[in-house]
């Protein structure tokens, strides 16, 4: 850490900051300009106490990290790109995977109809929602387990791995029973207990974009997964909060180009819940292949008009062929598969 004194401090007030600093166990380096002395406090600044606090000492001007604060997450721990392998499905390699199915499991017809029609359009992995997040309690609050088991029915049939949504600690074990990937959603990005929870179970974790979360807490949210010991982690852009209302949210695609230069996880793009309608949906597929995302997620229902969550964002059957159809350039000019 830097350490930058008020200018005109005495001898003895910076001797005090510097055995402050090496009774933290750092070691010190002292730089004496013209006006104002800086130091810098040698060692981990992630193991070792945090020196912020000097900042309320008198004569403490600034106090500055040097370090991120992200370990795990980043390309320094591992620069390889880390490819999170889902049963038979790798997310982060060559080949970019689409993650499709409906917001909300509704029904086993619902379910099993758009489930066989986005395998054979080309997806790679199911979703839906068995536990649903909803703003009002008096909203579709989801299937639950009735709709894990669903889902697992559509994997048998399908042979598609399947990602579904953990919104409790209670239900970390039961869904990991289930789910082939547990998707941490966007309210529940700062909670941490869930997060460790979900950590482990040893499934791997897909965790939002928070709806107004910098990319340094979501790099952070992402270090508890690996922190405990689950190297299975991506992350999850889907639009944040902004003053824009055009879109249901701002669909940040600079964050996966970011995300992905300081971190080795697999980067996945939601366009759905990113803009809320199914008509710029395709537009945002293409250009989140563009900017380096690893697979994108989809909502896809068989009649969005009579969906019970969503129904404006989804595509349907038909819209999700055309959308394959679509993004395949984008693919093969992005050097991927
Ligand atoms: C969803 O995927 O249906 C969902 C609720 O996502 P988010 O947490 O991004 O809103
Ligand atoms: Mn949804």
């Amino acid at each position: 850490m830097i350490i930058v004194l008020k200018a005109g401090v005495t001898e003895k007030e910076i001797q005090a900051v510097i055995t402050e600093i090496e009774k933290q166990d750092y070691k010190t380096h002292v730089m004496h300009g013209v006006e104002r002395t800086v130091i810098g406090a040698i060692g981990d600044e992630r193991t070792h106490r945090n020196l912020e606090s000097l900042i309320t000492w008198e004569q403490v001007e600034q106090v500055m990290r040097v370090q991120k604060r992200y370990k795990l997450v980043s390309r320094e721990a591992q620069p390889k790109s880390s490819v999170v392998p889902v049963r038979e499905v790798p997310i982060g390699g060559k080949k970019i995977q689409i993650m499709a199915g409906p917001c909300s499991v509704e029904s086993e017809s619902q379910l099993m109809e758009t489930a066989h029609a986005v395998k054979e359009a080309g997806a790679t992995i199911l979703r839906g929602g068995a536990f649903k997040p909803r703003t009002s309690p008096y909203e579709f609050q989801g299937l639950g387990e009735e709709g894990l088991k669903l889902l697992a029915k559509a994997r048998d049939e399908t042979g598609l791995p399947i990602v579904t949504e953990l919104l409790s600690q209670d239900h970390a074990e039961m869904i990991a029973e289930y789910a082939d990937i547990l998707q941490i959603g966007t309210r529940n990005a700062h909670n941490f207990q869930l997060l460790i929870a979900a950590a482990k179970t040893g499934k791997p974790v897909l965790i939002k974009r928070g709806l107004s979360m910098k990319i340094e807490e979501w790099l952070l949210a992402g270090e508890y997964i690996l922190s405990n010991r689950n190297p299975n982690l991506m992350f999850c852009e889907r639009g944040i909060r902004t003053f824009e209302t055009y879109t249901r949210n701002t669909i940040d695609l600079a964050a996966v180009a970011a995300v992905k230069s300081e971190s080795h996880c697999p980067v996945v793009v939601d366009p759905s819940q990113g803009v809320g309608r199914s008509d710029l949906v395709i537009a945002v597929s293409k250009a989140a292949i563009a900017i380096g995302a690893d697979a994108l997620l989809i909502e896809v229902h068989p009649n969005p008009a009579e969906a019970w969550s969503d129904g404006a964002q989804q595509v349907d059957l038909n819209g999700f062929k055309k959308l394959m159809d679509e993004i395949r350039p984008f693919i093969a000019a992005a050097g991927r598969e």
